[in-house]
């Protein structure tokens, strides 16, 4: 692991993300997965139901040579990347504790039901614990998951909701995060391979950090993106 590999970790792919956080096991900010069949993990969600769950519309795109998840624009709200052909898909990035450390577990939009069924079942979640459990083998695109409360212990029941809110990761915030949020003309560029979130140019990445806010904004006004 060299320091620019660790400067460099929005510039990162999903599975760079996930080997790098093996390696370092930090505070968190890496994937959950379950790799095999049968294999089980028990997990804290960090929500109070599905109302604060983690979505987002997002498109896969290649930058500097790596996919990357990038946030969409709005179908209907003339999305670059949505109007190249790049389809954009609802997913879950579920916030969960495991062993220990806050992880994100990507789910695509068939999970969703799933986790509205546990969200009005069980709310709030986070002061229960559930066990997962994968039914497929690794590489399986018909696995699924089936999810079992556990029974209460003394540990949920010191779960507060200020507690769960301050472990949880910001999962986009302009292009430092795993969800980025481009322009519609940094989308442009992303289409035509000329994007580039490398440091090279720094006065390039300065100016497009500043006008994430604006951006930001619209980009969840149409069709009610907003997450957090
Ligand atoms: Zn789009």
């Amino acid at each position: 692991m060299t320091s620019e590999e660790i400067n460099n970790e929005a510039g990162m792919s999903l599975r760079e993300a996930y080997d790098y956080d093996e390696k370092t096991s930090g505070k968190g900010g890496g994937f959950f997965s379950l790799k095999n069949d049968k294999d089980t993990g028990v997990v804290r969600f960090l929500y109070e139901s599905d109302q604060d769950m983690d979505y987002a519309f997002v498109h896969r795109v290649k930058i500097d040579g790596k996919d990357r998840i990038v946030e969409c624009l709005g179908r209907d709200a003339g999305c670059p990347l949505c109007q190249s052909g790049n389809r954009s898909q609802l997913k879950l990035y579920l916030q969960l504790e495991h062993d220990g450390q806050v992880k994100v577990w990507e789910r695509g939009k068939t999970f969703i039901p799933t986790m509205l069924s546990i969200s009005e079942r069980y709310a709030p979640l986070f002061n229960k614990r559930f066990e997962i459990e994968r039914n497929g083998k690794a590489g399986d695109m018909k696995t699924t998951y089936q999810m079992f409360i556990m029974q209460e212990d003394e540990e949920d029941k010191k779960q507060t909701l200020e507690d769960i809110k301050a472990k949880k990761i910001v999962l986009k915030d302009g292009k430092s995060k795993l969800i980025l949020q481009l322009t519609p003309e940094e989308m442009m560029q992303a289409i035509d391979g000329t994007f580039t979130l490398k440091q090279d140019g720094e006065g390039d990445q300065g100016q497009q950090q500043e006008q994430n806010p604006q951006r930001r904004g619209e980009a969840v006004g149409g069709n009610g993106e907003q997450v957090f």
